[in-house]
């Protein structure tokens, strides 16, 4: 493989986040660096045989303020810049990352260009830092083309030693640089002295025009149990005005309690037209409605299955799926199909 044919253009995204970082000479204080001046903070930059472009966000932000208008601005600059780039690097706070690179894979359908999303746990002007190599390697992903055809033409996220599909991750760890999980799905690539690709796991472009949806319905909850959980809290979260959708992070395989009250209050909101999605706690493994006594009731009240998507993907897919306008039937069993390989039928 040969990423040196052609120059690629690639369009970097900052949205804001740890990796923009750099200190003050003067303050100390950690500011924004200056993206005008990227090659002066990253010279190695200049080794790549492509160009490098940059979109700053005004203002930046912490990615814990992230919120949909934000994605549609976001799915907008792909877009506008879509023709023009060959890939797309996008630095975000590791905070809501999985959120946002979930969200935009639904967003940008038949994307058919690599969006690399990254970020770092440590500050860029911070000698010990994580983002100078996450960075690097994002461009050289972003850039890596073979036969005219990109190897990464999807939404994905570049940590420490890894790519994973954006829509399959989860930040376990505050602390570490291996800050992100893909418990479900294997690595699109390994990082290491080579970048080794896994093409059987890579999505393959249909070669069909970008479509960007924007309309993101936000009538949505999570509803995570735990042993103790009160009927008040249960009922309340299912008489919130305007719920669609509602996220029920279960135990295990999909399992919950077999409480009379628990399953009559969740029968009674499906009878109002909420779609209930039932998603595991779990970091590994799948939702098997129907496997145990505490999960049977669940699919005989009409609750519908998450298998084994994360609740980050769930939470985007639901919001992505109202803004479609679906409803009931449609909505469950679009829920269940694998739209942008974030999950995996049994
Ligand atoms: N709070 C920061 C953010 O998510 C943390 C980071 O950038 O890693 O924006």
């Amino acid at each position: 493989m040969s990423n040196a044919a052609a120059e690629r253009k690639i369009l970097v995204i900052y949205t804001g986040g740890t990796i923009g970082m750099v200190k003050d000479p003067v303050s100390g204080a950690l500011k924004p660096f200056n993206f005008d001046a990227l090659y002066q903070h990253i010279p190695v930059l200049e080794k790549f045989n492509c160009i490098i472009e940059s979109w700053c966000f005004d203002p930046l932000i912490d990615s814990s303020n992230m919120n949909p208008a934000f994605w549609i601005q976001l799915a907008g600059v792909i877009e506008d810049n879509y023709e023009q780039y060959d890939g797309f690097v996008v630095l975000h706070g590791t905070d809501t990352m999985a959120y946002t690179a979930s969200t935009l894979s639904f967003m940008l359908e038949n994307l058919g260009k690599p969006v690399v999303f990254t970020g770092s746990q440590l500050p860029m002007g911070v000698m010990r830092t994580d983002g100078r190599e996450n960075f690097i390697n994002a461009i050289e992903i972003a850039s890596a083309y073979e036969d005219d055809k990109p190897l990464v033409p999807e939404v994905s996220i570049c940590f420490e030693n890894r790519l994973m599909r954006g829509n399959r991750t989860n930040k376990f760890n505050a602390e570490n640089f291996n800050a992100f999980l893909s418990g479900n799905y294997p690595l699109l690539a390994q990082v290491g002295v080579h970048i080794r690709y896994n093409q059987q796991h890579i999505l393959k472009p249909e070669n069909k025009k970008l479509k960007v949806h924007r309309a993101l319905d936000q009538n949505v909850a999570i509803l995570k149990l735990f042993p103790g959980i009160t009927h008040k809290v249960v009922h309340s979260i299912l008489h919130i005005e305007g719920l669609k959708g509602l996220i029920l992070e279960t135990y295990g395989a999909g399992n919950a309690p077999t409480d009379d009250w628990f399953l009559d209050d969740l029968k009674e909101a499906i009878g109002r037209g909420i779609t209930i999605f039932n998603v595991t706690q779990c970091k590994g493994g799948s939702v098997e409605m129907g496997k145990y006594e505490t999960s049977t009731q669940l699919e005989a009240i009409g609750v519908v299955g998450g298998f084994d998507i994360t609740t980050e993907s769930a939470v985007a897919k639901m919001m992505f799926l109202l803004g479609k306008g679906f409803s009931g039937r449609e909505l469950s069993e679009n829920l269940q199909r694998p739209l942008r390989g974030e999950l995996t039928v049994e």
